[in-house]
């Protein structure tokens, strides 16, 4: 089988796009999204349209929950939490209603999906402590995370060692290898914080054990101009020219 990962696409329609032509020779099996589909940028209901009609198993994240649900936004800053508000007014109902359906967590052939982290979908997983946290939780051999928004991963021997943190910002290659447990950030489709502008998303090959992270351009001034129009804070947009 052959995986796309995908997380925190946070309403930006151009970068999902684009990661989506990228993936698109690449025989994908089965798409898999990490959360934080909305929130942040101008398109939500074209990006949650689009997830749909790919039929990737989903699950959600903090801002996907903080956008249906009345009260969560209280725990966002104030540029995000006037993201959230719009996009609450924003979605459809259609929409709405498939975001307030998604899971936490998920399982599928021996991996888990998780948002932030495997026991907890709002905790940051940045070091080798925050990960442990995540291993200590872990019933499968691998399982991809997001909501940092960097490209990296962490390798658990299982023992007493705290796990390996591998940083990736401009794409790489995870050579998994038997013993270990590997826990895998895709990085942002919408919003990278890594210091790379560009968009990320992996590829998941279960045969080869290898998952590629892959950094690639996209019309950042479109996604930019849209937030402009629809009156989203304007520090939201610009940081999408630096990554951060
Ligand atoms: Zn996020």
């Amino acid at each position: 089988m052959r995986y796309g990962i995908i997380s925190d696409i946070h309403g930006n329609l151009p970068a999902l796009q684009q990661v989506l032509t990228a993936l698109a020779p690449e025989r994908i099996d089965q798409y898999l999204c990490l959360g934080d589909i909305v929130g942040y940028g101008a398109s939500p209901n074209e990006c949650c349209q689009t997830i749909r009609e790919l039929e990737a198993l989903c699950i959600r994240g903090n801002h996907d929950e903080a956008a249906v649900r009345p009260g969560k936004e209280d725990w966002f800053n104030p540029e995000a939490r006037a993201c959230l508000l719009w996009t609450r007014q924003q979605l459809t109902q259609e929409n709405s209603q498939w975001v307030a359906s998604l899971e936490p967590t998920a399982q599928v052939k021996g991996i888990t999906l998780c948002h932030g982290s495997v026991p907890d979908p709002d905790y940051y997983t940045i070091t080798p402590y925050d990960a442990n946290y995540s291993f200590q939780a872990l019933s499968t051999s691998l399982a991809f995370f997001g909501h940092t928004h960097y490209a990296e991963w962490f390798r658990y021997s299982g023992g007493d060692e705290l796990p390996s943190r591998h940083p990736h910002p401009e794409g790489g290659t995870c050579e998994m290898e038997a013993g270990y447990q590997y826990l895998i950030n895709p990085g942002a489709v919408g919003q990278p914080r890594d210091g790379n502008r560009q968009a990320s998303f992996a590829i998941y090959d279960d045969q080869q054990q290898q998952v590629v992270v892959h950094r690639i351009e996209y019309d950042i001034r479109a996604a930019q101009q849209k937030m402009f129009a629809a009156g989203l804070p304007p520090s939201m947009a610009w940081r999408l020219s630096s990554g951060i």
